[in-house]
């Protein structure tokens, strides 16, 4: 009877021992057909596969991954998979790799890969660790999606928003303009008023006092229209730089601004875990702050909880806010994410009805799309897509 440890299964389901002096060689041939079969699969793979060591050494690649790449087998086993990576990606590289080592599966993490000749893949990446028998972890396995095609897809339709897209340009440098020129005659006024305001101390009756300050009021809400439509038009600019972006990040970042008044309002907030997408962090941190902020401001009767999320469908990610507030009126689901448009029955709570408004506009520049579902009474969902392997937008 063979000695050793079982380390495999015949076909049978018998279990069958390996040790170094004794082997059944009809088990051993089965054992040696069935490791040739697993390095067939992982070798013909469609998709590039890299396995790499725990210091993030190459130690194995498959065919897919030669021919994305470029480099042979033999050049890239030892050396870094840093050399895959961008320099200006190597951080969040290793970021990954440690997350990996310590145990976490990471999957659709979209990111930049680089070839050997230095042009740039955009890819989808799932990471998990592998561990030895003893449950020790020894290694990364990267899967890589090339998303090359599907960007390359996304491009070959930009002429039928071309005029679209100048239009609004167009429209964006007048608003920007107006808003721009508006606002000295604007703060002209309101110093005008409140100097008349003290000239008139003592001169003019309470009545007029109130009346010079509801104009004052109205002024300052004009100021504050108009630089939140600065704000709305200046947008646009910034969303050319998208880079991977870990939204788990970026909420963390959103929430910490709005720490205090969900502390006041004693929220529940729960997220699942958020992918890595082709974004710009900062406008997508607006996103999150806008939405959230919104289901502080409309809390309803129930104590408020908060819900964040979201899922892959075919080849966007799907986000969504999910609040237990006052929720919206169904002729109102498209209006609230036009400019200055609110809902009539909550004009006495603070907004200048722009935060949807911006939200479109930054998830649209990522060519992706925002709406809202809800029932009065109950609570609102917002949802937002932002497209996998986002083309950089113009
Ligand atoms: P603001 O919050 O400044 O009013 P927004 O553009 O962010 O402007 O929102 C537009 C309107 O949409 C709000 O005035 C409100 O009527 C409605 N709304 C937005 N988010 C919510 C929400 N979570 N629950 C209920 N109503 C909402």
């Amino acid at each position: 009877m063979a000695r050793g440890k079982v380390v495999e299964h015949t076909r049978e389901g018998k279990s069958f021992k390996l040790s170094r002096d004794v082997l059944d060689t009809t088990e051993l041939e089965y054992a040696e057909e069935k490791l040739f079969h697993i390095s067939k699969v992982f070798m013909d793979a469609v998709d590039p596969i890299f396995i790499r060591d725990l210091e993030g050494t190459v130690i194995e690649l498959n065919r897919a991954a030669e021919q994305t790449y470029g480099w042979c087998r033999t050049e890239l086993i030892g050396k870094s998979i840093k050399t895959i990576v961008p320099p200006d990606l190597h951080a969040l590289a290793q970021e990954i790799h440690e997350r990996c080592i310590q145990g976490e599966k990471l999957e659709n993490v979209e990111a930049i890969h680089a070839t050997k000749s230095g042009a740039t893949v955009p890819v989808l990446l799932t990471l998990y660790p592998i561990s030895s028998e003893r449950g020790e972890p020894v290694g990364v396995v990267t899967t890589v999606k090339d998303l090359s095609n599907l960007k390359r897809i996304q491009e070959m339709f930009p002429s039928q928003t071309e005029a679209l897209e100048r239009s609004n340009k167009d429209l964006e440098e007048f608003a920007y303009i107006a808003a721009h020129e508006l606002r000295e005659p604007l703060i002209g006024v309101a110093t005008y008023l409140k100097v008349l305001e003290r000239y008139l101390t003592h001169k003019v009756d309470a009545q007029a006092y109130k009346l010079i300050a509801r104009a004052v009021a109205a002024v300052t809400r004009m100021d504050r229209l108009i630089q939140s439509l600065l704000w709305h038009s200046s947008l646009a600019s910034e969303t050319k730089h998208l880079e991977p972006t870990d939204c788990n990040v970026v909420l963390e970042e959103a929430l910490s601004t709005l720490r205090s008044a969900l502390e006041d309002r004693e929220a529940t907030i729960k997220n699942e875990p958020l992918p890595t997408v082709m974004a710009n962090p900062s406008l997508l941190v607006q996103v999150f702050q806008n939405l959230i902020g919104n289901a502080i401001k409309f809390v309803g009767d129930e104590s408020l909880e908060i819900y964040i999320g979201a899922s892959l469908e075919e080849s966007e990610w799907k986000f969504f806010v999910k609040d237990n507030g006052m929720g919206i009126e169904p002729p109102y689901f498209d209006r609230i994410f036009r400019i200055f448009q609110r809902v009539d029955s909550i004009k006495d709570r603070p907004g200048t009805g722009i935060g949807l408004a911006n939200c479109k506009k930054i998830v649209e520049h990522h060519r992706g799309r925002i709406w809202v579902e809800s029932s009065p009474g109950k609570g609102s969902t917002f949802f937002f897509t932002i497209p996998v392997g986002t083309p950089s937008v113009t």
